[in-house]
């Protein structure tokens, strides 16, 4: 690569100040040049469709494009950013997936948003099993919950999930994909066998841990820089039937985290006894039992969690399943008593569920289905993702929890917290996790009004500034920083590595800017 790494600072300038004056001369340049392009007729310049395009899940950030491209097939993705690359002003280009980010991540301010959603199940672009079984080629743009179906189709199943399905392949899998199983499966980027990728510089690539492997550690974790993933070849096992499905409360954070480092202490990928399944939640005074993950108790046991809740104020559960079929159908309440055997949970407050596999894996979208009905679910989501190192966790519960989120009293919606092993991390990807073997992964997953958004995000930095107090070294899931220095220390030694990447997969600086990671003009 022809910059050194001192000048890679210099250059960087420079392409943001590049892509600041994209943004003013762009409607006497770039339109008209994009009109003369053979992919023109896939360039929408509706407002609706812009309009669409300038909003996610967080309805917080708004960023508007100049157009939004809606590409058949990969081909098409790789003209335009071909076009952009080799263009003497180029612009910024960002893949949508389902635009679930909640800070503006997919978005383009000035440059065209790719609506991935629009690509047609081609060769390449569809859903196919290997013969043998062992995965499935899935296009970037599909969406697991898709994945899920056509894999059932055939008796077989993906290991490692995100809680919500309604997310595309391409989406997670720039981000890690984090669920109850990455404790055992790892996250879902722990489970590409290989993917195919178009770079900042308009290559074609096919990489995998043998073959372009720096591309392929680069893109998994890497936040859309390096290039747009359009396929995705996934690993599969044979799936379940059916889940037993529990929950246990808790009024002692120590008991409940002792209990899910136990429970998350028999790992092994092939061990029949292990969990399959492992989160946590607190059910917090305001609300918890109304919102997206609390249908799960019996009307007639509500009576005696809310007593619970009014007296502790914080009460925590664990959430495990374990999959059967109809061969362990006879051992699975045996095995299941076995790793239960000596936990602390609150007698009396265990609850248990036998459900489909689908029912469990699509759980978030029956509750979608509710709030949508009730106009709750397209409103604003101040949400903070964090990873915490295991040894502070206790410090995290009594600094944030007991104090910020009690004394605030504002939090709505599910508040998750849970453990995982670092093992089942692959440490050269992107995706950057804490030094500590087990960390927790800490959601606090907030709806609020369109006015009073700000509220939540004060509590959000007050909990940063807490852990930045208290010596707690977090890492952000999703993270979303303003500041190069975020970043840089958002990466910690892996910040060389991420940067040397970008100047070699997309030098000008075309992808994901929204990420504001090097478009700071964003
Ligand atoms: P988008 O928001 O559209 O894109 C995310 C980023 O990836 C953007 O920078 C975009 O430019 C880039 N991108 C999109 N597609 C591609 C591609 N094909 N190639 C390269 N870059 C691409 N996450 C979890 O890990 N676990 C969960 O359980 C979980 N649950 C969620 C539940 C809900 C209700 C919501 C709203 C989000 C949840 N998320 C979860 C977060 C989610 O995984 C991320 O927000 C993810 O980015 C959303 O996927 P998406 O397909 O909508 O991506």
């Amino acid at each position: 690569m022809a910059f050194a790494l001192p000048s890679f600072f210099t250059a960087i300038m420079i392409m943001s100040r590049l892509m600041a004056f994209i943004g003013i001369s762009k409607n006497n340049d770039m339109s008209s040049k994009l009109q003369a392009l053979d992919i023109a007729p896939k360039l929408s310049y509706d407002p609706l469709a812009i309009e669409s395009a300038s909003q996610d899940f967080g309805h917080i950030v708004k960023a508007v494009p100049q157009a939004v491209l809606l590409p058949s097939s990969p081909r098409d993705i790789a003209s335009l950013v071909n076009f952009s690359y080799s263009n003497s002003v180029p612009f910024s280009i960002a893949a949508r997936g389902n635009s679930h980010s909640v800070n503006g991540q997919a978005m383009a301010k000035n440059g065209v948003v790719i609506d991935m959603t629009s690509i047609k199940n081609g060769n390449e672009t569809g859903i196919r099993i290997a013969s043998d079984g062992s995965y499935a080629d899935v296009g970037g743009q599909q969406f697991w919950i898709d994945v899920l179906n056509a894999t059932l189709g055939l008796g077989l199943t993906p290991v490692s999930w995100t809680d919500y399905l309604y997310l595309t392949v391409g989406g997670t899998l720039s981000n890690a994909g984090i669920s109850g199983q990455t404790f055992r499966y790892g996250p879902q980027i722990s489970n590409v066998y290989e993917i195919d990728v178009i770079t900042g510089t308009a290559d074609f690539v096919t990489c995998s841990p043998n073959n372009n492997s720096d591309l392929f550690y680069a893109a998994l974790g890497g936040l859309g820089q390096f290039g747009i993933i359009t396929r995705a070849r996934i690993p599969l096992k044979p799936a379940p039937k059916r889940v037993k499905w529990v929950r246990m409360l808790y009024t002692d954070f120590s008991d409940f985290t002792r209990d899910q480092e136990l429970l998350i202490s028999k790992n092994g990928r092939n061990d029949n006894k292990a969990l399959n399944y492992l989160e946590g939640s607190l059910l917090l005074d305001q609300g918890s039992l109304d919102n997206w993950r609390s249908s799960f108790f019996p009307p007639q046991d509500q009576p005696k969690i809310i007593s619970l809740i009014t007296k502790f104020r914080i009460v925590y559960c664990i959430e495990i399943v374990k999959h059967y079929d109809g061969q362990t159908k006879t051992t699975v309440d045996k095995d299941l008593q076995q790793l239960l055997k000596g936990l602390s949970y609150l007698p009396g407050f265990m609850f248990e569920k036998d459900a489909k596999y689908e029912e469990f894996l699509n759980r978030v979208h029956s509750e979608e289905l509710k709030l949508k009905a009730k106009g709750l679910w397209d409103v604003p989501h101040p949400w903070l993702n964090l990873f915490i190192p295991k040894s502070k966790i206790s410090d995290f519960n009594d600094g944030v929890f007991k104090s910020i989120v009690l004394q605030r009293n504002i939090t709505t919606g599910p508040v998750l917290v849970y453990p995982m092993n670092r093992k089942k991390w692959d440490d050269r990807m992107s995706a950057v996790i804490p030094d500590e073997e087990i960390f927790y992964t800490v959601g606090l997953l907030q709806s609020s009004g369109f006015d009073d958004w700000r509220t939540f995000e004060d509590q959000n930095k007050e909990i940063l500034q807490f852990c930045e107090k208290s010596g707690i070294k977090v890492k952000q899931y999703l993270p979303h920083y303003t500041t190069k220095e975020g970043w840089v220390n958002h990466f910690g030694s892996k910040w060389s590595t991420f940067q040397k990447r970008k100047l070699q997969f997309d030098p000008k600086l075309l992808l994901s800017p929204g990420q504001r990671i090097f478009n700071n003009n964003q």
